[in-house]
């Protein structure tokens, strides 16, 4: 669980950290919803989670949080957040005549049974919470004015006296306190019947921050200060000792001082996205390293690979490698020419997905919110020069190069009919890591080299399964960490389609048969000697798969990053191999 990221500093990420099940829940709905809502208003019931920046990539997205129902019109739909709501708010919603989706976490409906079949048999219901929260006001409906909310020890000595209570926790509350409420209400009542109603997932991060706030010597909370869970997970860390920080955005942690803490512990509410934390993650670790070389270099390679300029540098790495094992001579054309395609399809994808992304919260989705206009041009740019590069080599490779260009601008758009099942290419399941790898082995190890009539040598074909290869499970690679970051992808990539253990053995295939590709092409004269030297990149894949393990202390950036550095790897391989071919002739 304990990442050193250098030799003196320990980051440890809680692996409670992020959207609870209930909270992943309604946002996977809300973004179906959001999909395919057309010109239909869609009002959530309050905000769908406390947490402000969410909401208000929501707004942009057309979903208005509303406080009253007084704010809701008829015929629009309206969405019930995992809080839940009570009978009477959903008779008006009702009554009002709207689509009524709803988002209650399970676990909360669950206490709301317990309730209403409790108040029901003549029981007053004692509910232990927050009594300004929605899930509390919510549960209270279901006691058909048989509920008291308590929400500290004072309150429980202060109740009237009753002949049979049912307490019920709301399901944030902290388990130390809510024992002792309990114990304190079981003494004054004679018929006590209790339900251990607390979240498990609300229990597993109130045990994990206390692990953390005696193992570190600082704590970060992350997440809105809205957020009864959030600052309850503050609160216990700081009832420990542990100088522990609420923070709701990464951009506060710039004003604090960590110079003090060598050992820094980081957890986050039920409702903080998983690119906040992220984000958090990163800005930490960045000050750590300080404003020195480390800190610098950092800010910069992490900036080169939200923005994509470090995968074109990856494609101009393997373009290299390419060539070698084809045994061609060194051309700049061919390298620039694979740059400037990976860096504008990139983009150009990232430009049309910007609002489902944005939703989801990508490490990317901030660079590319600020500066859309300027990401676009550059990208229309990029594929003009890495077209005129293809013509200055060939005919042939401009005329496939455009070919595949089409294909790339077609893959988000609806080019099939309506009514079809698959209305645009990336419906076709598992289609984004092949197409990917598809398009980069051959804009990389096929187009340059192609002329008429068509020729299609063993070098070729080695070169193009080498690049497949390492992109495939590069992409695979960040899909699944992006899976076990809670974030919804859809069914065009692989991990999704065929699950996490098969998508797990389908890379250690292909790193394996990569590996014999690689011992086995030179021997059978396939390609040079450089097969040898490219061995270290399937060890790195090796390295990557530990990588891919959301309980290292990595960001998502940090970890794509890391991904993407084999392909850096394949150019110094081949650098080092021409190196000693020199030296040994
Ligand atoms: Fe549901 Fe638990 Fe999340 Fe509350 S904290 S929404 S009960 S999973």
């Amino acid at each position: 669980m304990i990442k050193r990221f250098v030799k003196d500093i320990e980051i440890r990420l809680a692996e409670t950290a992020g959207f609870c099940m209930g909270v992943r829940r309604a946002v996977d709905m809300v973004l179906e919803l959001a999909q395919h809502k057309g010109d239909r208003k869609i009002y959530t019931y309050g905000p769908l989670i406390h947490n402000p920046q969410t909401v208000e990539l929501l707004k942009k997205r057309g979903i208005i949080p509303v406080q009253d129902l007084e704010g809701i019109e008829e015929g629009t739909t309206v969405i019930i957040r995992a809080h839940g709501i009570s009978p009477q708010e959903r008779e008006s919603l009702k009554e009002k005549g709207v689509m009524i989706i709803d988002a209650t976490c399970p676990k909360v409906g669950r206490v709301q049974s317990v309730i209403k079949k409790h108040a029901a048999q003549g029981y007053r219901i004692v509910i232990v919470g927050d009594a300004e929260h929605p899930e509390v006001n919510g549960l209270l409906g279901y006691a058909a004015g048989r509920g008291i909310v308590v929400s500290n020890l004072e309150g429980a000595g202060r109740l009237p006296a009753m002949e049979k209570v049912c307490v019920v926790a709301q399901t944030t509350q902290s388990l130390d306190e809510y024992k002792a409420i309990v114990e304190t209400i079981r003494a004054r009542v004679p018929e006590t019947v209790v339900f251990d109603t607390i979240c498990d997932s609300t229990e597993k991060r109130q045990a994990e921050i206390k692990e953390l706030a005696c193992a570190m010597d600082a704590v970060f909370i992350v997440g809105g200060r809205n957020s009864a869970n959030t600052r309850r997970l503050a609160q216990i860390s700081e009832a420990m000792g542990t100088p522990t920080f609420h923070v709701e955005t990464a951009d506060e942690i710039q004003g604090i001082a960590l110079g003090r803490y060598n050992r820094i512990g980081i957890s986050a509410g039920a409702s903080t996205p998983n690119w906040i934390i992220e984000r958090a993650v990163d800005t930490i670790q960045n000050k750590r390293l300080g404003s020195g070389a480390r800190g610098w270099f950092f800010t910069l390679w992490l900036g080169s690979v939200r923005t994509d300029i470090y995968s074109a540098l990856g494609a101009a790495c393997l373009a290299l490698a390419a060539q070698y094992l084809q045994g061609v001579s060194f051309s700049i054309l061919q390298l620039l020419m694979a740059s400037f395609y990976v860096f504008s399809v990139h983009t150009l994808n990232r430009f049309v997905d910007r609002e489902v992304s944005g939703l989801r919260g990508t490490f990317r989705e901030e660079a590319y919110a600020k500066h859309a206009r300027v990401y676009v041009v550059a990208a229309l740019l990029c594929m003009l020069l890495s077209l005129g590069l293809a013509y200055m080599i060939g005919f042939v490779p401009w005329l496939m190069l455009a070919c595949v260009s089409v294909v790339g601008a077609l893959y988000n758009l609806r080019v099939f009919p309506k009514g079809w099942r698959f209305r645009r290419l990336r419906d076709l399941p598992g289609t984004k890591n092949l197409f990917m790898a598809a398009a980069w082995a051959l804009v990389i190890a096929v187009i340059p080299y192609v002329a008429w009539p068509l020729d299609i040598s063993a070098d070729m074909i080695v070169a193009a399964l080498f690049i497949f290869s390492i992109v495939f499970v590069r992409s695979s690679l960040s899909d699944l960490i992006e899976i076990q970051s809670d974030r919804m992808l859809g069914r065009e990539t692989i991990p999704v389609v065929i699950g996490e253990n098969r998508t797990r053995k389908l890379l250690d295939a292909i790193s394996l048969f990569l590996a014999l590709l690689l011992v086995l092409s030179y021997p059978l004269k396939w390609t040079t000697s450089l097969s040898f030297t490219l061995f270290p990149c399937v060890y790195y894949m090796w390295i990557c798969f530990e990588l891919c393990d959301r309980r290292t202390a990595l960001s998502a950036a940090v970890i794509n990053g890391l991904l993407e550095t084999n392909y850096v790897l394949a150019g110094l391989c081949t650098v080092g191999w021409l190196v000693a071919l020199r030296l040994l002739a």
